[in-house]
Parts: structure tokens; C-alpha cells; sequence
């Protein structure tokens, strides 16, 4: 079978650090052009400044990988779509759910993949965490996500722009886990949002949810943390504690701690590689639609100006 010939579009820290890899190891695909306004592209592959362009000019490709902030994905995606391109969106899938909700009925219609990947959901732990909480009574889940901003996302203005979710950006990540890992749905309760008042989104949220068996889940986001940082996730049940660490790398059972080599890019890819040879795609909403309750329901609260 020919490989799939892929474009990653927009050439940031993300595509950098883990798309470009994870295709480089990937036999499905073949890396066969780059697309970025002002980054130059990877030496002896093909580079566009535009999707425009490298539609007008080629080479052609049957696929996009879709880097860029998610203020600009939807229009990307729908260009790319309507050239019959199989689309994977990094997350979030999209500035608001109803753009995502679009993409996925116009993939559908023109008989491409669609993927809203969660990158997340790949680490490690979470396929036996979800399998291990799948007969299991929660009690009680509690979320711990603290980093620091400066290190994590270095002048990225769009991250603090509508669309760029704040602190949501890293936290989706750990909904991306929760919505997997538990057997039933989740619903937002109540939230406190804490807005710099210098910028639009905010810069640490606590956030209450519930599960529909009543089951009390708790959110801690807060990117002002220096130090060890935390991405933590405790689920408390009828027979003991789960606690998924470091973003759901690490697995602590009642039996035990287990490490696994992280291998959540190439798991995206292998998925993304058999969504297309089913013809099928995958979105999946749910992360986002809890994101979207909290700037809907939470209560703002102004804080400190935030200064790089
Ligand atoms: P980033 O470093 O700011 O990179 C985004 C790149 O997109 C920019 O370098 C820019 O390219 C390009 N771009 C902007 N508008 C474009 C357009 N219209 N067409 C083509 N390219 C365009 O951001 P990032 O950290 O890589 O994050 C990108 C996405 O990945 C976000 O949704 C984020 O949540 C997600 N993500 C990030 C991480 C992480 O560790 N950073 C981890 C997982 C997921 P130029 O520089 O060429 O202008």
C-alpha cells in the first residue's frame, strides 16, 4: 500500500517536538510538504506559506495535520476537506464546538477522515486505567493540574486570546483522560475562573463536577506554578485507590506502579493511519463541551495583570 502523503500545516513547538517524529517513525505515512507563514520548513521537504499556496503549487498530498492555534484550524480544515484531504486536528479540536460539530458532517459528506485527536489519551496509563475503573464504583475523583506558563508556553499570545482557552489549554488535556478513563458521563456543577486583567483567558480555574451516579469530581488548574509541577489525576472507589501521574504516564494501581515508554504521537499516528484505510473518523466533543460549560456557567474573577 502507497504511503499516505501527509502535510503538517503550521510549523510551531508542537510540530516540532513530537508530529514531525512521529511521522519520521511511521511507515503509513510519507512527510510530503511543510506549511507555515514565517517558520521555513524541515531541509529537502517541500514548504508553503500558505495552504493556499500549496494547494495553487502542490505537491499534491492526501492528508493535513493540522498544528496551528485553534483559531485559525476551522477555515484550514475546511479548505483541506474540500480538496477531499483526510484531516487530523491537534487538540483542541476547534475554537468553539459548533465549528467542530460542522467539520465533522462536512468530512462526512465529502468522504474523508476526520480526527479530533487527544493526545492524552495515549500516554501509558489510560487504556488500563479505563479498563481497571470499567466495573468499578467511583467515589470520588480529584484533578491536579499545575504548570507554569513561562516554561510551557513561552510567548505564545494566542494561547491568552479568545478561542486560546488559558489554562484550559493544558487542563483539556486531563478532561481528554477523565471522559475515557470513567464509566459513566460527567456534567459541570460550578466554577471560579481567574482572569488576569490584562488578558482574556484565564490563568487558574476550580471547577466542581459531578458524574450521573453522584459521584463528586474536583479541578484544580492553576498555570502560576513554579517547582515540581503536576498533572495529576486520583480516582477513588469502592476497592481502592487509581492515581495516573505525570499526564497519565504513570500508572499507581492498589497492586502497583507501572511505567510505560511514552508513546502518545505514534499512537495518534497508527490511529490516524487506520481511521483513513477504514474510512472512517473520530471526534470526539466531550472534553471541549466541559470546557465550553465552564466559560458558560463559571464565575470571573479578576486578577493580577499576567506579564511574560
Ligand atoms: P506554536 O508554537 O505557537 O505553533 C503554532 C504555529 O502555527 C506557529 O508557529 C505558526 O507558524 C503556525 N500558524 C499560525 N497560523 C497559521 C496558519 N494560518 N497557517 C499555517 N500555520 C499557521 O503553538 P504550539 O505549542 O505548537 O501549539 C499548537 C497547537 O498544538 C495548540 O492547539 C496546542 O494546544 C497544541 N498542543 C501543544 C502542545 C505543546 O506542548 N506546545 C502539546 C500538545 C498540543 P509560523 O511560526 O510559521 O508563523
Amino acid at each position: 500500500m502507497d504511503p499516505i502523503r501527509i502535510a503538517v500545516v503550521g510549523v510551531g513547538k508542537i510540530a516540532r517536538d513530537q508530529h514531525l517524529p512521529a511521522i519520521a517513525g511511521n511507515k503509513a505515512f510519507s512527510l510530503a510538504a511543510t506549511v507555515s507563514p514565517r517558520d521555513p520548513g524541515v531541509e529537502g521537504v517541500p514548504h508553503a506559506k500558505s495552504l493556499d499556496e500549496l494547494i495553487a503549487n502542490g505537491p499534491a498530498v492526501d492528508a493535513v495535520a493540522l498544528c496551528t492555534p485553534p483559531q485559525v484550524r476551522y477555515d484550514l480544515a475546511v479548505q483541506a476537506l474540500s480538496k477531499g484531504m483526510h484531516v487530523f486536528l491537534e487538540k483542541p479540536p476547534g475554537a468553539t464546538l459548533s465549528e467542530v460539530v460542522a467539520l465533522e458532517s462536512r468530512a462526512e459528506k465529502v468522504g474523508a477522515t476526520l480526527f479530533a485527536s487527544w493526545h492524552s489519551r495515549f500516554a501509558a496509563g489510560v487504556a488500563p486505567a479505563r479498563a481497571w475503573l470499567s466495573d468499578r464504583r467511583i467515589e470520588k475523583v480529584s484533578i491536579v493540574w499545575r504548570e507554569d506558563v513561562r516554561v510551557w508556553h513561552p510567548g505564545q499570545a494566542w494561547i491568552w486570546e479568545p478561542g486560546g482557552l488559558g489554562v484550559f489549554d493544558p487542563g483539556i488535556n486531563a478532561l481528554s483522560i477523565v471522559t475515557h478513563i470513567l464509566p459513566r458521563p460527567m456534567f459541570l456543577q460550578g466554577a471560579t475562573l481567574e482572569i488576569p486583567a490584562n488578558r482574556a483567558a484565564p490563568i487558574a480555574a476550580d471547577i466542581e463536577f459531578r458524574d450521573t451516579a453522584g459521584a463528586p469530581i474536583h479541578m484544580d488548574l492553576d498555570w502560576r506554578q513554579t517547582g515540581p509541577q503536576s498533572w495529576d489525576i486520583v480516582v477513588e472507589t469502592d476497592e481502592g485507590t487509581l492515581k495516573l501521574a505525570n499526564g497519565g504516564a504513570v500508572l499507581t494501581l492498589p497492586s502497583g506502579t507501572e511505567h510505560a515508554e511514552d508513546m502518545e504521537y505514534p499512537g495518534l499516528y497508527a490511529r490516524f493511519a487506520s481511521l483513513i484505510r477504514g474510512g472512517r473518523s473520530d471526534v470526539d466533543v466531550a472534553p471541549l463541551r466541559l470546557v465550553a460549560d465552564a466559560f458558560l456557567r463559571g464565575h470571573r474573577k479578576l486578577v493580577d495583570e499576567f506579564h511574560d
